[in-house]
């Protein structure tokens, strides 16, 4: 098989599945499999493929068709312009929360605070929000946590990859336990974006998400509030008198979010995304 009989064969299937980009969605995992860009293969129809490549092609493209997402097919995602590794075992960074990452960023620069920070992530997944947090804000050190580790490993790799392995660190906790989490000093920003899909929703979630995504990384309990609940009854321990709190959330829990919050912050205040949704919950915690 060749580069383009490659091509064409996976666009003509991924057609008759509905996928929205067929032709690039072929390239793309063309890509991956002969690990070359996209230049080379537009450069290189006549080339054939070792048997190899056709094989580790054939598997990825029926892996797509089932629905498996293309960014575990790949192992990348874009995020914050920056490239970010992801595993079965991490949520694969969304658009959406970029919102919250900038609201982390402009609470920085417009309160001109030029000291060093200490940053707490909470549920960090692939790190993408704790690796992007240090790549633009220079003077901060971030701690990432995570249950899994799994999940803590890609985001290791995640800071290394974006040259801030120095300003970062990740430490294994289970946010459900009763344990405190170990970090010596409270830190001056908390940042989250928790499990939050309610129980009765998972189900109807698009099969691409509820079959692949790690249902660890959406299962927010029976409302969706349990992470909600939890970091609130623990911030009191983990985020200095006056810190800052970032935490996104669904689009239909502000009011419950911040009631939940009322008790230990002040000055809450709702961030909508892009399209209009309430995503993003900001707060002081209480002197
Ligand atoms: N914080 C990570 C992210 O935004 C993981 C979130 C999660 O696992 N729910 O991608």
């Amino acid at each position: 098989m060749t580069v383009t009989e490659a091509l064409r064969h996976a666009a003509i299937k991924f057609k008759t599945v509905d996928i929205d980009a067929p032709a690039l969605e072929a390239g793309v995992i063309l890509c991956t499999a002969l690990n070359k860009d996209r230049s080379f293969i537009y450069s290189h129809g006549e080339l054939e493929l070792s048997s190899q490549q056709e094989k580790e092609f054939l598997i990825s493209i029926n892996s797509r068709i089932e629905g498996k997402p293309l960014q575990y097919i790949t192992g990348h995602q874009e995020f914050m312009s920056l490239d970010f590794l992801v595993s079965e075992h991490v949520l694969i960074p969304r658009q959406d929360t970029e919102i919250l990452v900038e609201t982390v960023i402009n609470h920085v620069k417009t309160t001109k605070l030029n000291n060093m920070l200490s940053i707490l992530d909470l549920c960090t997944g692939s790190g993408c929000i704790a690796v992007s947090l240090a790549y633009y804000i220079k003077n901060c050190r971030v701690i990432g946590v995570d249950v899994s580790e799994q999940a803590l490993d890609v985001a290791h790799l995640n800071a290394v990859r974006n040259n801030v392995g120095g300003q970062t660190g990740f430490i294994k906790a289970d946010l459900k336990s009763q344990r405190e989490i170990q970090i010596s000093n409270k830190a001056d920003i908390v940042v989250s974006n928790p499990p939050y899909i309610a129980e009765s929703v998972i189900k109807q979630l698009k099969p691409e998400v509820r079959d692949y995504e790690p249902a660890i990384a959406l299962d927010g309990g029976e409302h969706g509030l349990d992470f909600y609940k939890i970091i609130a009854g623990k911030l009191r321990r983990i985020l200095k008198p006056g810190g800052f709190i970032a935490l996104e959330i669904g689009y239909d829990q502000a009011e419950s979010v911040i009631e939940i919050f009322g008790e230990v912050c002040v000055d809450l205040k709702i961030i909508k995304d892009l399209s209009g949704n309430d995503r993003v919950i900001t707060g002081f915690m209480k002197n």
